[in-house]
């Protein structure tokens, strides 16, 4: 089995590897000139000085100097840390310090306009090096060396299927973000199990919407497909207009996506005639499923749903393509080679039906975050398992139905709710567009609901509205103490929302 990065696609082939839209000349790489491009940024790197183990920060944008730069930095045995390009400096300074960063890439220009992660490079003496696109060459420019003045090139070495090729840390969703080591064989099992998933082969296209830097994107979005020997749309920004464009353009036939992308392609459809999708995935959010009837309605194809996470390199479950199985809305359907256990408190399974903590175990899970041993404690059991964090339950049929964080169910004297639960029930309502639930302090109960909607365009919603919509569909207990209206939802990088802090700001408001 393809154990490494290195091995697991098609060096030699003719085959169309990477198409970089644009509005003249596209560019289209073959896994042949790919593998050229890695081996020559590769020797820069050597050069450089990187080795072993240390860590490269990728700060681009998707670009084919990004896809060649993290290739290169695994084919060189060291380790890629991809940051999002748009950090501001104190976020560069937490993750380049975090990683003990080597180098740091960044586009071209951004040296001399000194940005943040120029400055945050510069603190922590790491290497700093520009990155891009010399006509279809990528170029690494190195600006200045850090650390690294004085460093030998080192020989090129074959990475092995242990070594470490990538640490991302965690969205920061629940708490300080952690940094999760995954090592070739971590990946590779990964970039297996999605192209068993949805049967990607060499004719699929494959369009990238979601960002390189988490693993939605490098994982689903990048490395499965590269596998699977098929072709990689790989547009710069996100645009709903030029995204149809280039899909349609380059023939793609499937995406992924968080659920906040798919309702902004929702609100821009295709032109007719519709392009010819296979199927599309959604992953990293819930997709309430309204939305998920909307999209196999607009779209004419299967909405699959998974569930993942950066401790397992991405994806643990996924619903099956319609010839392997039933679709359920609301499910992240059953493991895709990894195990799926719901445990109680003491580590043992629950019966079927009964909610627990979501856990997993196979090839693709970390060994552990990187000097967190108390967090690496708490994370595994005695079996195994690597605890997710999220509560959920087995249906009749083993799909897997999250119901929400265990930090973040509202406790409400006793009565747990689940927050994923409530916000599908209020998105049922024909006025509301979003609807996020969480939890308030209250001295009588401990815990009450809070919730807060957007309205769609045009609606005139009241909180009264709400609550009497909410009291008509589920039990008392579950009916929010407060509704807030609000035109927006704040939401991560990645498309998530975090409930704690969406409530302390609200509440913050009333002080
Ligand atoms: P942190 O661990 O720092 O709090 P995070 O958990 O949001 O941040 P990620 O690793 O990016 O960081 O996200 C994984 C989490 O995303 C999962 O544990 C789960 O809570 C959520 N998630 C992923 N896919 C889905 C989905 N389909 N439906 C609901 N939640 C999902
Ligand atoms: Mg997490």
């Amino acid at each position: 089995a393809a154990a490494t990065l290195a091995t697991s696609f098609s060096e030699n082939s003719s085959a169309t590897a990477i198409i970089v839209p644009s509005e003249h000349d596209a560019l289209h790489v073959s896994y042949r000139q790919l593998t050229r491009d890695i081996l020559e940024f590769q020797s820069k790197l050597a050069q450089l000085g990187i080795k072993h183990a240390d860590a490269v920060s990728i700060a681009l944008p998707n670009s084919y100097e990004f896809i060649v730069a993290f290739l290169a930095t695994s084919y060189q045995r060291a380790i890629a840390a991809p940051l999002n390009p748009a950090y501001k400096q104190s976020e560069f300074e937490f993750y380049i310090e975090d990683l003990s960063s080597s180098v740091v890439l960044v586009p071209r220009g951004a040296y001399a306009k000194n940005g943040p992660a120029v400055k945050s490079a510069r603190k922590f003496q790491a290497a700093i090096a520009e990155c891009y696109l010399d006509g279809s060459r990528p170029v690494l420019q190195v600006k200045e060396k850090g650390k690294l003045a004085g460093a030998q090139a080192q020989r090129v070495s074959q990475a092995h299927p242990g070594d470490v090729a990538l640490v991302l840390h965690t969205s920061g969703t629940t708490g300080r973000p952690k940094a999760v080591p995954l090592t070739h064989r971590n990946l590779t099992r990964t970039m297996q199990n999605i192209q068993n998933t949805y049967e990607l082969t060499t004719s699929d296209r494959t369009m990238l919407v979601m960002p390189l830097f988490h693993v939605h994107g490098l994982l689903a979005g990048f490395l499965a497909p590269l596998r699977a020997a098929g072709s990689v749309v790989v547009p710069g920004a996100f645009s709903a207009r030029s995204f149809w464009r280039d899909f349609i353009t380059h023939k793609a036939n499937w995406y992924t996506a968080v659920p906040t992308m798919h309702q902004i392609l929702l609100r821009n459809p295709p032109p007719s005639p519709k392009p010819q999708i296979r199927f599309i995935r959604s992953c990293s959010s819930p997709l309430s499923p309204k939305i998920f009837s909307e999209l196999e309605a607009t779209y004419e194809a299967p909405v699959l749903e998974a569930y993942a996470m950066t401790e397992a390199a991405h994806q643990m479950t996924s619903n099956p393509l319609p010839h392997r199985g039933k679709r359920k809305p609301g499910s992240v359907g059953v493991g895709q080679g990894v195990e799926v256990k719901i445990l109680d408190d003491q580590g043992d399974e629950v019966p079927q039906g009964v909610a627990g903590e979501i856990s997993i175990r196979g090839e693709n899970v970390t060994s552990g975050y990187i000097n967190n041993e108390k967090a690496n404690k708490e994370a595994f059991t005695k079996g195994g398992f690597f605890r997710t964090g999220d509560q959920g339950k087995k249906d009749e049929d083993g799909y897997v139905i999250i119901t929400g964080r265990i930090k973040e169910l509202i406790n409400r004297g006793g009565e747990k709710i689940s927050p994923i639960e409530l916000d599908h029930i209020i998105s049922t309502s024909p006025e509301v567009s979003e609807a996020v639930s969480f939890a308030i302090p209250s001295e009588l109960y401990g815990q009450e609901v809070g919730v807060a909607v957007v309205p769609k365009p045009g609606q005139n919603v009241t909180e009264d509205n709400i609550t009497k919509f909410i009291a008509s569909k589920t039990a008392k207990f579950k009916i929010p103490s407060r509704v807030w209206i609000l035109k927006e939802i704040p939401k991560t990088a990645t498309g998530k929302i975090q409930r704690r802090k969406v409530a302390e700001s609200l509440l913050a408001k009333d002080l």
